[in-house]
Formats: structure tokens, sequence, C-alpha cells
């Protein structure tokens, strides 16, 4: 076929482009952005390789390490929270590495199918969704697997709404495996809930933008202890987007990126710091605590059922709440997108129509909390739901 024959693309018929109205975002990530982080980002592009934005870097820079609580540097890439699981698994892992995979959901398998997809050998230990990491279990199983060069651990399970207890399973690898890498995933708990990378020896934890960071989605954050480091040096996978070494060598030369970074996104991630430390650290993790606690206590006293099989897991970013006997989570859903506005997450993976999430993370007040779930209580109702 010459070039002639070939059919010309029309122009496309599209629907008219029109505002979105104002919605109560409560999903896991992307979360709402205060209005003088979206104003932020209207400002003017500059040269990512000029004074200005080299500035922003090293605010920023000290600033997430601060969040992070640790002393090494982190380093930042254009990217989705998938990438940070990408990211931390080609940078210290070779091919045909032992590794332990802990997953309570979705998302914990996502990072096991990552590590599969580089040819790394995964054993897994999986935990019912609703629960925990039960550190007896993993203490016996991670007994029977060694040896394993690293540990995978979903920090916030965002999917089933549970945050497993990282401290006590990253001090239970150390005793066990001293020199076996924790690698945690922390898209959407670092920022909101405790996490002390450098304290709680932790050796990769990354996170994403979009979710308690008050920032829109393009931003993956990641840092890596000296373990990791060294790691990093005899890791054998193909790198090179990714590649700490590059990463960190235009970070610490020149306070810049080896490619474009989302240069807007920092804007908005310099106001967002500067506003999570001018609320403090504490205050934080007491918001998120109090949201937690307010969106189970209505959700009880709705008299539905939480996902999580001990309270004392259930997340304080996201709650997962089981759909009612004979009520789809999509009709829930949609009323209230198409009535009030307010948008919520089903549930993902196979249960998926059989549950719904809401999203406390980041940027909301609990008037938003609240507004959306007297909504949920009206239209359960409507829907025909009895307590
Ligand atoms: C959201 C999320 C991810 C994936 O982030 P994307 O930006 O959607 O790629 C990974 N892990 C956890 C725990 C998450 O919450």
């Amino acid at each position: 076929m010459t070039i002639q024959e070939r059919k010309a693309i029309p122009i496309p018929q599209v629907e008219a482009r029109k505002p979105v109205p104002r919605q109560n975002l409560r999903v896991p990530g992307p979360t709402p952005v205060p209005p003088e982080v979206l104003e932020a980002q209207a400002a003017p592009m500059i040269n990512h390789r000029g004074p200005e934005f080299s500035a922003i870097m090293k605010r920023v820079t000290p600033r997430l390490q601060y969040f992070f609580q640790t002393a090494s540097p982190v380093l930042t890439y254009p990217a989705a929270g998938t990438g940070g699981q990408e990211c931390a698994v080609v940078n210290v892992f070779s091919p045909g590495d032992h590794v332990v995979s802990i997953i309570i959901g979705n998302f914990g398998k996502r990072l096991a199918q990552i590590a599969e997809a580089y040819g790394l050998n995964v054993s897994r230990i999986e935990f019912p969704w609703g629960e925990a990491a039960d550190p007896a279990i993993i203490e016996t199983r991670l007994k029977e697997l060694a040896p394993y060069k690293g540990v995978l651990i979903t920090h916030n399970e965002t999917s089933t709404g549970i945050t497993n207890d990282v401290q006590a399973l990253a001090a239970l690898v150390r005793r066990l495996s001293p020199d076996a890498l924790v690698v945690v995933d922390a898209v959407s708990s670092l920022s909101s809930v405790p996490l002390e990378m450098d304290p709680w020896d932790l050796d990769v934890v990354f996170t994403g933008s979009q979710k308690g960071w008050m920032i829109p989605p393009g931003i993956m954050m990641i840092a890596a202890s000296e373990r990791a480091w060294q790691a990093h040096k005899n890791a054998k996978l193909p790198r090179f987007y990714w590649d700490w070494t590059s990463t960190r060598k235009h970070l610490e030369t020149s306070w810049q990126h080896p490619t474009t970074p989302p240069v807007s996104l920092f804007y908005a991630l310099d106001v967002a710091l500067e506003m999570m430390l001018a609320e403090g650290r504490e205050a934080i993790f007491a918001r998120h605590v109090k949201a937690g606690d307010y969106v189970r206590g209505r959700v009880q006293a709705m008299g539905l059922k939480l996902l999580a099989t001990d309270l004392r897991y259930a997340s304080n970013t996201v709650t997962a709440i089981q759909a009612p006997e004979g009520i789809e989570t999509k009709a829930l859903l949609k009323k209230l997108h198409d009535e009030d506005q307010i948008v919520l997450a089903d549930g993902q993976d196979h249960m998926k129509g059989k549950m719904f999430r809401i999203g406390h993370l980041g940027y909301f007040t609990e008037a938003d909390l609240q507004q959306a779930l007297d909504a949920v209580e009206r239209h359960l109702k409507e829907l025909g739901y009895q307590a």
C-alpha cells in the first residue's frame, strides 16, 4: 500500500469541553488540592536546569526527608505510585533473587506481580482481604522461606483499608534476617500516618503525590537506606529511567533531575510542604486519627460492616465498607455522584460492586466527611437498606 492509498484521519467529533461541577472527592487518591496549591501551579514555566528550579529542590528535599524521617536523600520521579513499586524493585535486586511478598490486598499483589515480571523468585504470604499481616504467621513463614534477599510490605493497603504494623514487621525481618531488605509501599500512608524510615530501619520507602500530600498525581518520592544503597551497587536488574545513581547524582551536584521534571507539580509540592510544616507532623497525624474514628463511628452507627476484621488495624486514611445485603455498590455510588457530587470509590478486583471506600487523607475537613456520610445514609435508605 502506498502512502496515497492510506485513509486520512478526519477531525474527530468529540464531546464539548465543560467545567466539572465542584465535587466532594472522597476517593483514596487523587485527593482534593487546597486553593493555594492549585494557584501555585498556574505560575509560568521556568527552566528546570536554572537557579529558580534548584531553589525549589533545595527547599523540598530536606522537607521530604523530614516527613520520611530519613537522613538519606529523597529522590523524586515523574510517576504514579506504581512507578515507585517498580523503581524499588529494579534498583536493589538481581534476576532470580528470592524475595518474600506480604500481601493483604490489591496493591500488595501488584508489587509481587512487578517483582515476578522482572524475574525475581517471589514467595507470597497472603492474608484474606480485611486482615492485617499477622506477625506470628509471618515469623513462622519467614523461617520456612529463608534465605531471602528482601521482604515486600504494604504499609497501608488502600484496597482494603488496613494499615499493617510496619514497625513490628520490619523489626521481625531484621531479627530473623539481618541483611534482608525491607521494602515498604507507603503510597497511601506516608505524610498522613506515622512512618519513621530511619528509626524503624526500613530500607526502601516510596510514596505518591496524589494520596496524602495535597497535590495532584504525578510525583513519586522514594528513599533508600545505606543497606539498600549497598545492594543497589551490585543489583543486576535492568534499569535506566529508574536508576537511583543517576537521579541522586543530579540532585546532589545541581539540585536537578536527569530528565524533565513536572515543574508545575513541584510548585505545588513546594507550597503543600510549607502548609504541612505549618500544621505540624503530629497535628496532621492527629487529624487523620480523628477522621478515621469519625468515619468508622458513623459507618458502624448505620449498622454497616467494615471490611476490617480487627479495628486496631483499620486505616486512618481510607475506610472500606462492605455493601449491605442486596445493595449494589454501583447504584449507591451513582446516586452520590449524580445527586450530590460526592465521589466515593468502588471495591477493587474481586470486591468490585461488593464494597465501597471513603478516602480521608490529605486535604479535607470534618464537614466534608460529614456531608459524604450523611448522603450515604440517606441514599442507602432510598435503596431499601434497613439497619
Ligand atoms: C494508590 C496506590 C498505589 C498505586 O498508585 P498509582 O498512582 O495508582 O499507580 C500503590 N500502592 C498503594 C498502597 C496505593 O495506595
